[in-house]
């Protein structure tokens, strides 16, 4: 299988997990029996946060990308059965409307519903489009028949149940790549090729390289677990580039973020991403994220003491029914692997 397939595979194998943040346990199982096979020996931290040397010396850097993605959880089961969720990580409401989710219940047991507007039926309550999508106007319906709040909860459903939102994943035969949870996934399938390009023998380390995946990022302390790896010099987020208004980036770059929400990356490190992308050829993109934070961002307030950057695959519909390309994730890969396998 050549790179960009087992990357596709990869991607289509991590968004099929659900892992809203703070469910993390079994997409981290992935990640961990993939790594073992690659011939790796990665290890889960107490938090869930999967860390894998790949080997090399000297220069440590570290690739991170989070696992974890958007959802929501039961907050409350209403009389007639239906659900309010609450929001795991940041987005707008109107952007899971009608979204298929699952309820993954704490004993285990998984149940399928849709979000729905509480006054979803149009030949009922008529045009609805002036309404606020909100938690409060959004519900989540079972496809159970339950109607009652005792009825849903003899099904093993309760407050603090985590929610999950079908991604929808597809890949045109023109390379763009639609799905939910491109933001982290598509970097962390990208990360995986990486490791399996070291391991096959196709990639040789000049410096030695951690990939690490995070979870809780999307409610921002990921990355603030990192503090054992006290000899990271470098550091990169390998997250999804910002597309949309006066930015530059397309779904078919790659994106390196000069400054985001937290602040201006390390100039000397854009700089240097910059050349490296110039030097093999990689289509790419310097920009400003107006509403953003990565890991980095995260690392840095744990007080690692590092050079840091952020580039990734162009997303459009960031937090939505995103959009990127292959093109902008075989780009992420080559720039990653030049970052590995050089010093500059
Ligand atoms: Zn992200």
């Amino acid at each position: 299988m050549d790179k960009q397939t087992y990357m596709i595979e990869q991607l289509k194998t991590l968004t099929g997990i659900p892992s809203p943040t703070g469910m993390t346990g079994a997409v981290t199982d992935h990640l961990l029996a993939e790594l073992t096979r690659l011939g790796f020996q990665p290890e889960r931290t107490p938090k869930g946060t999967v860390i894998c040397c790949l080997g090399g010396e000297g220069h440590p850097v570290l690739l991170s990308a989070h696992v974890d993605t958007l959802g929501a959880m039961v907050r409350a089961i209403k009389g007639n059965g239906h659900l309010r969720y609450t929001h795991l990580g940041g987005y707008d409401d109107n952007n899971i409307e009608n979204e298929n989710i699952l309820v993954h219940t704490a004993d285990g047991k998984t149940y399928s519903g849709t979000v729905y507007s509480s006054k979803a039926s149009a030949h009922v309550w008529g045009s609805q489009s002036a309404t606020l999508r909100s938690d409060e106007f959004l519900e989540v319906i079972l496809d159970e028949d339950v109607h009652t709040k005792a009825a849903v909860e003899a099904l093993g459903i309760a407050v603090g149940d985590f929610i999950s939102l079908d991604p929808r994943t597809v890949v045109t035969g023109s390379g763009y790549i639609k799905s939910r949870h491109l933001d982290d996934k598509a970097s962390s399938a990208v990360l995986l090729t990486l490791a399996r390009e070291v391991a096959e023998g196709r990639v040789t380390l000049g410096r030695k390289v951690y990939i690490v995946f995070t979870v809780y990022e999307e409610v921002g302390h990921g990355a603030s677990a990192l503090g054992k790896l006290t000899d990271v010099e470098d550091m990169i987020a390998v997250d999804m580039g910002c597309v949309g208004d006066d930015l530059t980036c397309t779904e078919q770059q790659v994106s390196i973020c000069a400054k985001d929400s937290g602040g201006p990356y390390d100039a000397s490190f854009v700089k240097e991403l910059v050349a490296r992308c110039k030097e093999k050829n990689v289509d790419y993109a310097v920009d400003i994220y107006p509403s953003y934070g990565s890991d980095a961002g995260a690392a840095l307030r744990s007080g690692m003491e590092i050079r840091f950057a952020c580039c990734g695959q162009g997303v459009f519909a960031s937090h939505g029914y995103e959009r990127t390309h292959v093109k902008g994730m075989m780009g992420t890969l080559a720039l990653v692997t030049n970052v590995a396998e050089v010093v500059k």
